[in-house]
């Protein structure tokens, strides 16, 4: 079996019973069991429920009931709550929290019978660029397992990179769809918000947070999206829309271009974003220029509005009713006090208090209003330009991975991590990111950003560019680094 295997290759051979879906989750579980103690990609595996599923899955093939994705397996963000498997949301706070209940997306991909293998490793509560504020520990990059796989959906990213899963869902309020997948040269996308139900989902940013697939290729990543999306009488904001179809159009694309995104990069990244340029003109798309005049506003009106919505959100992390709860209280204000200072971790606590001063009276005006201003002003710029463009062509990092630790003293500068992708999720846009080339040996990627709930197009035009390029079919030298490093470590 080939664990780089796209998923319309092992749907093939699960229905001509090449093998069967038990088989093919086993072969998952053992390249898990292997690699996971140097990536750290998954908190949880659930290898019994993953075999359970996967024969239930081969009933139905059995009968001839299947979709897309039986016997596909796959692995949840640990933020998507699975009944009677542990969610964590990688924080100390929720380290022993079962649900009671499945996630709208756990439960629509279980009823399609696709097979869950585990939880994978997140930052805590989706708040970083890195894994890092993880509390079970740092996510390893499978090209370098010095480097970060990115965040926050790097378990997810990580397990997809190093073959362990076909597929993983994540989740994106500023970038951690699309910064992880850059990083670890796979292919993902945040969809439109509204397109995919928040329900079950712990919420950081209410008005950011989305779901989405990451995968191999935007093929696959179509056919899970297919699979997650729809409106949800459980979440008020998922939209009532057609489903993504992810078919040839015949027609010929523009595609704009903001210059003063590529006006600071590196040459090597610059270079490979040129090359993916070519490769449009090659299709016979067209370039033009566009003007998205306050993109630089951005990451600070983010980190206002989403640390802001992060404090309302977190304050049910109390001690009381679940989670982390602070031994011998000598009140319950000593309660809610030591637990949430107990349970939470560094960064955490830095969104809370800078969200919670954002909002405090005196300050409304100055900073949580100022952002909603500058939030309203990038989506417009968004909207005005997708009226002359079909797409628009992004980078999606400003580097390749970094080194683990190597940004943990400056949260600025690790923010900025996010500089191309919080735009696009201010102004609520679907955006999917492809790998384009390797800089020293680590992938590196570009963003495609579509008009609201035209996912459609977005994944036929990365569909069209990975027909004509073979980034994407680049698997890490792992086996290597593994053994190298257990040659020195011996
Ligand atoms: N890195 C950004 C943050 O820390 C985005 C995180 C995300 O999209 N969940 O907020």
């Amino acid at each position: 079996m080939n664990p780089f295997a796209s998923v319309s290759e092992l749907r093939q051979q699960l229905d001509a019973k090449e093998f069967s879906a038990r088989e093919l989750t086993q072969f998952y579980l053992d390249r898990t069991n292997q690699f996971n103690p140097e990536l750290n990609c998954l908190i949880t595996i659930d290898e019994d429920g993953a075999l359970q599923a996967a024969q239930e899955a081969d009933r139905r093939i059995q009968r001839g009931e299947v979709g897309p994705l039986t016997g596909i397996p796959l692995v949840h963000k640990d933020v998507f709550c699975t009944k009677g498997l542990r969610t964590t949301c990688a924080s100390k706070m929720l380290a022993n929290f079962v649900a009671p209940y499945d996630a709208t997306v756990v439960r629509r991909l279980r009823q399609a019978g696709l097979v869950l293998i585990g939880k994978a490793n997140m930052d805590e509560f989706a708040m970083g660029s890195s894994n890092e504020t993880s509390y079970f520990g740092p996510v390893r990059n499978p090209w370098d397992l010095t480097r970060s796989p990115g965040g926050s959906s790097g378990g997810s990213a990580c397990a997809v990179a190093a073959g362990c899963v076909p597929l993983a869902t994540g989740t994106d309020t500023g970038g951690s769809i699309r910064q992880p997948s850059a990083c670890c040269g796979i292919t993902g996308l945040k969809p439109t918000y509204g397109r995919v139900s928040r329900f079950g989902m712990i919420a950081f940013a209410s008005s950011l947070d989305q779901a989405g697939p990451l995968a191999q290729s935007a093929e696959d990543a179509g056919l899970l999206l297919s699979t997650m999306e729809g409106q949800d009488p459980q979440d008020s904001t998922s939209a009532e829309i057609k489903a993504t179809v992810l078919q040839d159009q015949d027609r010929t694309l523009k595609i704009g271009m903001a210059n003063r995104m590529f006006s600071d990069l590196d040459s090597n990244l610059a270079s490979s974003l040129e090359q993916a340029k070519r490769e449009f003109e090659a299709l016979g798309w067209s370039i033009v220029e566009v003007e998205l005049a306050h993109l630089e506003a951005a990451i600070a009106a983010y980190y206002v509005i989403s640390g802001a919505e992060a404090s309302a959100n977190l304050a049910r992390f109390d001690g009381v009713r679940y989670g982390y709860r602070a031994q011998s209280p000598v009140d319950i204000m000593d309660l809610y006090r030591r637990s949430r200072s107990e349970g939470f971790g560094k960064e955490v606590k830095r969104r809370i208090l800078t969200g919670t001063y954002a909002l405090s009276v005196g300050y409304y005006d100055a900073y949580y209003k100022q952002a909603q201003k500058i939030r309203r002003l990038v989506q417009t710029d968004f909207l005005e330009a997708l009226r002359e463009v079909d797409l628009i062509f992004a980078p999606a990092t400003p580097s390749v991975a970094f080194e683990i630790g190597s940004l943990n003293e400056n949260p600025v500068q690790m923010y900025q991590q996010d500089t191309y992708t919080i735009p696009v999720s201010l102004a609520g846009l679907p955006s999917l990111t492809l790998p384009c080339g390797f800089v020293d040996g680590l992938p590196m990627g570009y963003q495609l950003i579509g008009r609201a709930f035209d996912e459609a197009t977005v994944l036929w035009a990365g569909r069209e560019y990975q027909k004509r390029t073979d980034w994407h079919h680049q698997p890490p030298p792992l086996d290597e680094q593994i053994e190298n490093q257990s040659l020195t470590v011996g």
